[in-house]
């Protein structure tokens, strides 16, 4: 028995073939390319078909996990995503099931990601987490009392939103200086461009983000006070959340944390006596695991 998990991105899908030795037999990603929810439907067939000629038999793959930015309506298993572009709704669970002869698990990706780090990785001795993906947006995830705490439309613990500066830029959810357009991936790249010498990369705006760290690290001053506030934003936003919930432990993942380890010690200064660790999986590999682990929770469930 297979399992195959997916963890769509804004700018990369990964997916991988699970084994019933609880171990990826293979893992393949590929460039984001949804134009379309029909792009994205099609993108992610593309990816099971390729990981299904690893397994000598097709039938054996008998679930697949999916972990993707955005609200789920669970009664359509609508996703609607305005981080990928689709605020209107994609019902992907109906389309995939008329292309794929297996059962479709569909999660929000930071709950995805919290489920892996809890079962695989960081989380793996805690029964209450906060997991924070610092990656283009940001987004969180919640493990309580030892299970998968999701609300009502999959979106709860959606840091990112907590306002930390309404004198700060709009938002996409429409409210003024919310964490995410202060301290996520694509905010701190935004910045780039005041930085002396800085040509923007309209093609790679994770080149950007990087861009700032490297100044950053090269004591440039301009470059302190992006990274410093964006750090300060996070922690607040942070604080704020371990005030709500009281967990054991908060993860720090995501693509920003991956590429800049050092990035979580800043938050930390400000967090002296929270319990925070980074992800143990990594950026892609903790929705991965989480996909998986969907899979096992629902396959359990029937039992
Ligand atoms: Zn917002």
């Amino acid at each position: 028995m297979f399992y195959i998990g997916i963890d769509v991105g804004a700018t990369k899908l990964a997916a991988g073939l699970w084994s019933a030795e609880e171990q990826f037999i293979k893992i393949i990603e590929s460039d984001s390319n949804y134009i379309t929810g029909e792009a994205l439907v099609q993108q992610i067939c593309d990816a099971i078909s390729s990981l299904m000629n690893f397994t000598p038999d097709k039938s054996n793959i008998t679930m697949i996990g999916i972990g993707i930015p955005g609200r789920i309506d669970d009664a359509t298993q609508t996703v609607f995503s305005d981080s990928l572009g689709f605020p209107e709704g994609i019902p992907l669970k109906k389309r995939l099931t008329e292309n794929i002869p297996c059962e479709v698990i569909i999660e929000n990706d930071a709950n995805a990601a919290a489920l892996g780090e809890f079962y695989y990785g960081a989380g793996l001795h805690s029964k209450n987490i906060l997991y924070v993906s610092v990656g283009t947006g940001i987004g969180a995830g919640l493990i309580l009392d030892g299970r998968l705490y999701t609300g009502a439309c999959h979106l709860a613990g959606e840091l990112g939103h907590i306002v930390i500066n309404p004198q700060s830029e709009i938002c996409t959810c429409g409210r003024k200086g919310c964490v995410e357009i202060i301290a996520s991936g694509k905010a701190i790249g935004k910045k780039a461009v005041c930085l002396n010498k800085h040509i923007p990369n309209k093609k790679n705006a994770t080149q950007d983000t990087q861009e700032v760290f490297h100044a950053y690290h090269e004591g440039d001053q301009t470059a302190s006070i992006i990274i410093e506030d964006a750090a300060w934003s996070l922690a607040s936003a942070i604080h704020d959340a371990v005030n709500l919930l009281d967990p054991d432990i908060v993860i720090i993942g995501g693509g920003v944390v991956k590429e800049q380890p050092k990035f979580i010690e800043l938050i930390r200064k400000h967090l002296p006596h929270i319990n925070i660790h980074p992800a143990q999986l990594g950026a892609k590999l903790s929705g991965l695991y989480g996909s998986v682990a969907l899979c096992n929770l629902h396959s359990t469930k029937k039992e």
